[in-house]
């Protein structure tokens, strides 16, 4: 299936809204590949008959494909990188809970705001440079990942290479608090912590157990211990799993752990104390597994000069453009540490990840048009 035809107006809202609606309503769930895959597939029918070339590398480990899309120009130098992802947090059949529809200025559905809205509107922009009779200074490389929403560990190596490659590279995860991109971002660790227990009958033979869901209960208190607002550092315990029964001493519990850290010295501070943990009760072992699969960025002079440019645009173009440090992790921490970096190039909205998420209609056309003028004018 062909996308819209490129029209008179390229920068026509309800055409792009329409557009949206169509990638909304491919659910593509990070574990459901073949969801995934389809809307790969429509993505790359989009391309079909410009001037670019299609790479789609399959999936793996249980995850949808990547697409790299290339101008047929200015692939010789150092480019600009544009980086989304397809997949989404929300489960299969979701959708049924949160349709795609319109109330206002509100378009909700399951990832229209991070981040098929910013994906969508930075397709539509490069198949009008594609359509147009003068190319952009520099080349475009559109990637599109599977599985950013589980810190992308089958696109990480693809993203960093692209990027390394790359003069600017483009984030179009959503923008925050009223339109603002993102000049910097937490470092984010994930990790495992296992317990490993004694069984025994908790009612006639309690003194043979060791509860491995008392000791996971001191992990976390040293795990929450280690939350500091001020400092912009937090830890979450936000999965925990253990027991069989109420009357067995459980011999297993199970912890998963999101760590976000504003600079690479905390990093370095807390995660070897988190793998370190160790148990605190004889008979009962603790192991930690995990790291730090984003490292964290600040804004940097490149970065800051791309960022400055981007204003100068969105003023042209009419609007304010402010930027902020976000605490979420997103695919720019892989190459801002060594390519400018902008992110949040995306759709205004809110509720990522949420059963409400919606995109603010009015922020389609300029966050489009935007797009469009840094490929036309980056150089
Ligand atoms: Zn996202």
């Amino acid at each position: 299936m062909s996308d819209t035809p490129i029209t008179a107006d390229p920068f026509d809202c309800a055409d792009i809204l329409d557009g949206i609606r169509r990638w909304v309503e491919i659910e593509t769930p990070t574990d459901v590949p073949e969801q995934v895959n389809k809307l790969v597939t429509m993505v790359a029918d989009g391309y079909r008959d410009l001037p670019v070339s299609l790479e789609r590398i399959p999936g793996k480990d249980g995850r949808g494909d990547h697409l790299v899309v290339r101008s047929a120009w200015g692939q010789d130098a150092p480019g600009i990188l544009i980086l989304s992802h397809l997949d989404t947090v929300h489960p299969m059949g979701f959708i049924t809970r949160l349709p795609f529809k319109v109330e206002g200025d509100s378009a909700f559905g399951p990832g229209i705001y991070d981040m098929k809205g910013g994906a969508y509107i930075a397709f539509r922009a490069f198949r009008q440079i594609c359509a147009a009779p003068e190319r952009s200074p520099l080349g475009i490389t559109h990637l599109y990942v599977s599985d950013e929403e589980i810190g992308s560990p089958t696109s990480r190596t693809l993203i960093e290479a692209e990027g390394r490659k790359a003069k600017y590279v483009l984030v179009t995860e959503p923008a925050r608090d009223g339109g603002r991109v993102v000049t910097g971002r937490k470092g984010v660790a994930r990790f495992e912590v296992f317990v490993k227990g004694v069984p025994s009958h908790a009612g006639s033979r309690p003194q043979d157990g060791r509860s491995a869901i008392r000791e996971l209960g001191n992990v976390i208190q040293t795990l929450e211990a280690m939350n500091d607002p001020a400092h912009g550092i937090t830890v979450n315990v936000g999965v925990v799993r253990g027991g069989t029964k109420p009357n067995v001493i459980p011999e297993e519990a199970y912890a998963e752990v999101d760590m976000r850290v504003p600079t690479l010295a905390d990093a370095d501070d807390l995660v070897p104390r988190i793998l370190g943990l160790s148990s605190r009760t004889e008979g009962v072992t603790v192991k930690v597994i995990g790291e730090l699969n984003r490292p964290p960025y600040e804004k940097r002079n490149a970065g800051a000069a791309l960022f400055e440019h981007a204003k100068t645009l969105a003023a042209e173009i009419g609007f304010d453009l402010i930027d902020t440090a976000s605490g979420g992790g997103s695919d720019g921490n892989f190459t801002a540490p060594h390519t400018a970096t902008l992110d949040g190039l995306g759709v205004d909205g809110l509720g990522a990840h949420t059963h409400y998420e919606q995109m603010f209609v009015s922020s389609i056309v300029p966050r489009a048009r935007l797009l469009h003028r840094l490929y036309q004018t980056l150089r």
